[in-house]
């Protein structure tokens, strides 16, 4: 634990005495133990006046208009653009972070930006997004700045997204997910020893909270594994993820097997090819899973989602650019009338693939 001047902060919730004096911090499973001064692992959340506080409410890393799809959700509002952002810190310590520069970032380096929630939401009505991602790092360690943006966006009828590694407390899980429309939950491996030894955390505490969202909330799932070669791509693992899945969550969440690239501390492995996807795929299909997609690698029949009883191609993509639409107005197939699980409207939107940076104004 580290102990540091703390900026500004608010109140955090989820957080016990304990009997020697220290406070302990309960939104994440890492259960960190904290003396006066002292930061958690996240970084983000500290002991102050006797309290847990939260010191980056408020403050961004910057806010960007991205197709939904990149989140990734395919089965959410396809085609629409989601105003993103993220704060900084993360509370898992994975060695092959894909966006390092903000998870792994101190507060005051990246959170050049400010903004109430309600000028976030109005920023979304603005720009002609659907909904408002919560991405980059770990929305979980900011919990009260995401509910609170979730709040004010759900006011003027804009939706939200949670990007997580799902590595959070029980106690603090309903209030998290009960603020979101959607999420997409990083499953990173399928053994302990991977989450152990490459992140520090534990694949039980996650494969619980995908078990709680898909069963208790209302929140649209989807979930993502970024396969990093000779680490958690064989076909065992892969298999045995699958299984899992299709047994406790059933075949109609949508699973996103991603390339890895070197990066952070682990610049020593190869990208992942993308024949070891299109195999992931092969085999989560296998195992009953109706819906699962290759992703960062370019996969025109990876990337689309057919009907899960007839095989009509119901949403055509290309990369992030949707190239065909045999769906009705109730989300059902144009072939069969199957009923297309996820959110959609009537037509897909146009974002396509921009990427957009924007400037919101403070207040
Ligand atoms: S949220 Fe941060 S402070 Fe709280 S237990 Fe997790 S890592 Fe520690």
């Amino acid at each position: 634990m580290e102990s540091i001047d703390i900026g500004v902060s608010v109140p955090g919730r989820y957080w016990h005495r304990l009997a020697d004096g220290r406070v302990q911090c309960d939104l994440c499973p890492r259960e960190c133990k904290l003396h006066e001064g002292q930061r958690g692992l996240c970084f983000v959340r500290a002991r102050k006046s006797d309290q847990i506080v939260l010191t980056t409410y408020g403050r961004s890393s910057g806010f960007c208009l991205d197709p939904i799809e990149k989140k990734p959700l395919n089965h959410f509002l396809p085609g629409t653009s989601v105003l993103s952002f993220g704060t900084a810190g993360c509370n898992l310590t994975c060695k092959f972070c894909q966006n390092w520069d903000i998870s792994k970032a101190r507060a005051d380096d990246r959170l050049q930006q400010h903004a109430s929630p309600e000028a976030i939401a109005r920023a979304a009505v603005e720009s002609g997004a659907h909904s408002v991602a919560f991405t980059y790092n770990d929305p979980v360690i900011f919990l009260e700045y995401a509910v609170d943006v979730a709040a004010a966006c759900r006011e003027v009828g804009v939706k939200t997204v949670a990007v997580t590694a799902g590595y959070i407390g029980e106690e603090a899980r309903p209030e998290f997910f009960g603020a979101m429309d959607a999420t997409n939950i990083d499953l990173k491996g399928f053994t302990e020893d991977f989450y152990r030894k490459l992140c520090t955390g534990s694949l039980d505490a996650v494969l619980d909270t995908l078990y709680y969202v898909k069963h208790e909330t209302k929140t649209w799932l989807e979930i993502t594994t970024l396969l990093i070669p000779g680490e958690n791509d064989s076909s065992q693992e892969v298999s045995a993820l699958s299984e899992w899945v299709m047994k406790k969550l059933g075949p109609d969440v949508p699973l996103h097997f991603t390339a890895f690239h070197p990066d952070w501390k682990m610049r020593d492995k190869p990208p992942t090819p993308p024949s070891t996807l299109t195999r992931a795929r092969e085999i989560a299909r296998r195992t009953g899973l109706r819906y699962v997609y290759t992703g960062n690698v370019h996969d025109e029949s990876g990337q689309s989602t057919y009907c899960g009883v007839c095989g009509e191609r119901l949403i055509g993509r290309d990369w992030y650019d949707i190239t065909d639409w045999s769906l009705d107005a109730q989300g059902r197939c144009a072939a069969c009338g199957e009923l297309c699980p996820g959110l959609f409207e009537s037509l897909p939107g146009r974002w396509g693939a921009r990427r957009a940076s924007l400037s919101i104004e403070a207040a």
